[in-house]
This record gives structure tokens, sequence and C-alpha cells, in this order.
């Protein structure tokens, strides 16, 4: 327990008190006392793993406070059901120590709050004045550490912590006012579950980036994530899910759930580990180096959504498989030398596609965790480089596979049954749809 003096009575039946240890300044003015039930308790689990893991890696435990704040005993955890059987009597309280000038310039609430004069008989502890809140605590820790520590969310990595803070951020916003940094966080959220296919590009990049260096440089491995820390864990997407439909901002599904359709539970890391020993792992696409899904904390209409999604996509990808040779870019060969171009005989489409693409893609349809964006990227590379055909039929072939990719894009809101809203609404109506198959189904 740390040492404070002067215990005002509110915080006294508290079973315990605790300063955070990194928002504890010498100087500091004011101090914000959080109680209050976790918002999300998956959440808090993650971050109790976290505290965990660092107290079982040796962490840097220097004093009291972190000892406090770092142990996870079986006491914690019997105070943290007790807590949430209870959810109206808080049991414990976190101080935070800081600066009123910090809190004014993120927040028009403090900011109106600390231009008027405060009672005299105001709470203080250690001397300072007390403000109570009753919100989640990681959330306030989360914007406490981003107004002091990473004022630059457009640069942060496309990471779980990332979105972490960026979550908490948004959900005290209407209570806080935090007009300066509500709108940046929406932005960022946005562009990490974006509506157009040239940011999922983008963005795709920088996730498999992020993968492989954790997966060679940390695991020390190809299979991934049998070393990393919570510090090299990607974007969840189940959380991603449940915050979208909590906040309403319904554009940044499609993206969510597509990514969620390709991980495989297969290979999840949060798997019981009876499940997983002894088997062999399948090779699923990238799975580990930083990706998982908590798939517990989706509601049952999610799940119905994730089902319903990935059984689209299966059809869609089949349908391309087969049929993907009728596509209006399949032209007729202008070859001068026939010899050079397997598609300049009869049927010379039909038979290429079978050959090439159907032997590809047979192995993939196996697999739980399909990821026809990556298929699709990897199938067109295939196409532009086949020496079998001549230059202008794998600039065709190219074409189809491009154009039938931008379309899966487009249909991602169809495939999860998701309503349209505005962006999407956008991409839809502003020309015609893409329309690369005639079908003749
Ligand atoms: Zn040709």
């Amino acid at each position: 327990m740390t040492e404070l003096s002067n215990i005002p009575h509110a915080l006294k039946g508290l079973n315990s008190v605790v300063v955070h240890p990194d928002f504890k300044f010498p100087d500091a003015d004011v101090v914000l006392s959080v109680t209050g039930r976790c918002l999300y308790e998956k959440q808090l689990l993650v971050d109790t793993d976290i505290r965990s893991n660092h107290s079982e890696s040796g962490g840097a435990s220097t004093s009291d406070d972190d000892e406090d704040f770092h142990s996870q005993t079986s006491r914690d955890r019997r105070k943290e059901r007790e807590e949430k059987n209870n959810p109206e009597k808080p049991s414990q309280a976190t101080l935070f120590k800081v600066h009123k000038s910090v809190l004014r310039r993120a927040s028009e609430f403090f900011a109106d709050m600390f231009s008027i004069p405060q009672p005299s008989n105001q709470d203080t502890i250690d001397g300072l004045p007390i403000i109570y809140m009753h919100d989640d605590p990681i959330d306030i820790h989360n914007f406490i550490n981003h107004i002091y520590n990473s004022d630059v969310l457009h640069y942060l990595p496309l990471r779980q912590s990332t979105f972490n803070m960026m979550s908490s951020i948004i959900r005290l916003s209407r209570k806080y006012l935090l007009l300066r940094l509500a709108p940046a966080a929406m932005f960022r959220i946005r562009s990490d579950w974006p509506t157009t296919l040239e940011e999922w590009d983008k963005n795709d990049l920088q996730v498999v980036a992020i993968t492989r260096w954790n997966a060679q440089v940390r695991d020390g491995s190809q299979d991934g994530g049998s070393r990393l820390g919570p510090e090299d864990l990607l974007v969840e997407p189940c959380r991603v899910i449940r915050f979208a439909r909590q906040e309403n901002i319904l554009e940044i599904l499609p993206a969510a759930f597509y990514h969620l359709s390709r991980l495989s539970s297969l290979n999840d890391p949060h798997r019981p580990r009876s499940c997983i020993e002894g088997r062999k792992r399948a090779h699923g696409y990238w799975m580990g180096g930083g990706r998982y899904a908590t798939r517990s904390v989706l509601t049952p209409a999610d799940w119905d959504t994730l089902m319903i999604g990935k059984a689209e996509i299966r059809a869609w990808f089949v349908n391309f498989r087969q049929y993907g040779w009728q596509s209006i870019h399949a032209t007729n060969c202008g070859a001068d030398d026939p010899s050079s171009c397997v598609l300049s005989s009869q049927g010379g489409w039909k038979n290429y596609w079978d050959e090439v693409i159907g032997v590809q893609t047979r192995k993939i349809l196996a697999q739980d965790g399909l990821d026809v964006m990556e298929v699709l990227q990897v199938l067109r590379h295939v196409v532009l480089y086949d020496e079998n055909l001549c230059s202008g039929c794998r600039v065709q072939a190219g074409k189809i596979v491009g154009c039938a990719r931008t379309e899966f894009w487009d249909c991602l809101p169809d495939f999860f049954r998701l309503k349209r809203p505005n962006p999407w609404g956008g991409i839809w109506m502003e020309g015609e749809p893409v329309d690369c198959f005639e079908q003749s189904i």
C-alpha cells in the first residue's frame, strides 16, 4: 500500500488505494482519483496478463508502489471478482498525481473546472486537491498516458496498444470534452480500418512487416508466437467490432470483420493448451507473430455475422476459381507467334484457369483462415510473370485478377450483411459497381 498522508473519508472504505507508478510527478498540483467498474472486462484481463508477465519476468518493480500496481496475487483476483459481483461498490482506487496545465490543454471540461475557484473544503491528499472520477481506470490511464507521452497518434504503429489508447479517448471524449484529441483519434481509427482498398493495402503492408519482424527477430523462428510479449500484439479485431457497435462507428466494421475472418481459429494462441498439444499447427496464413483474435467478446449476433461472412467469402472465391476465365478481360490472344502463348489455342482461357488458378488455389480452400485479398494479390503476381503467356495475355490475366480483387473488396459489406453508412454508400453510388464477370452460371 502506498504511503499517503491524510486519506480522505471518501477513499477510506476501499480495499486499496494506489498511486499509479508512472504518474506521480513531484511537482503535481492535482490528484485524479479513479474508481469504478471497468468497461471492458476482457480488456482488463489482457492488461492484467501484461502486468503478471512483467512481474514474472522480473520487471522493474523497484518501489512499493510498483509492487502494489504490478503484482497479481490471488488476493487481488478475489477482490476483482468481488468488484465484478458488486459493481456499485468499487473496492480500489487508482490515483494519478498530475498537472492542471496538462489536463486543461487536453480537455475543455478540466479547463472549465480549473477556471472557477474550488471550494475551500475540497478533499486533499498530500496537500493536493482531489478530483473523483468514476470511469474505467484503464481509459483514464490511456488518456493520461497519451497527453503526457505520445501526442502523435498519426505515427504510432498499428498495434493493440495504439487502438486501446484511441478507443479510450473516444469513449471519454463526450464526458471530458476532448475537442482536440477526439477527432485525431477518430481519424486514426478510421484509417486503421479503412473503407478503401488502397488504404487497406497500405495498412496490410505495415501489418505484414510487423508480423515478420515479430516472428523472425523476437521469436527467432518462422512459426511465430511463442516468445512474443504483449507489446508485440497487433490490433485484435473482436474488440474493434465491439467498440464500433458501442460507439456507432459502423464504417469500420467491414474491414474489421474481414480481418477477423482470415484469422484461423485453429491457430489462435489463446486456445487452451490441451486443444493444441500433440497437433501440428495448420499452415494458416501468417498466423502467430502477433496476430490473434479474442472471439469470446463477440456478441451472438456478431458471431452470426462472422459465420455468414466466412461462408459468403468462400462461395465468392469458389465462384471466381471456377468462372474467372469468363471475365470480359479474357480477350483473344493477339500474339504474332501462337506457339509463344498457351492462350492462343481453342479453349485456352478455360484450360489455363483450370490448370494454373485451380491448382494454385486448391490447398488454400481447405484452410480455415482464407485470405482472399492476399491470395488474389499473389495470383496477380503469378499471372503477370507467367512465361507461358505472351505479353498481351499476361496483362489481360493480371486485369482479370486485379478487377476481381476490387470487386471482392467492394462486396465486403454485403458478405457480412452490414449496413452501408455514408462512406460505403459513396463507393457504391458514385459509379457503376465493378462488373468483371458475365454471369452465365
Ligand atoms: Zn497470348
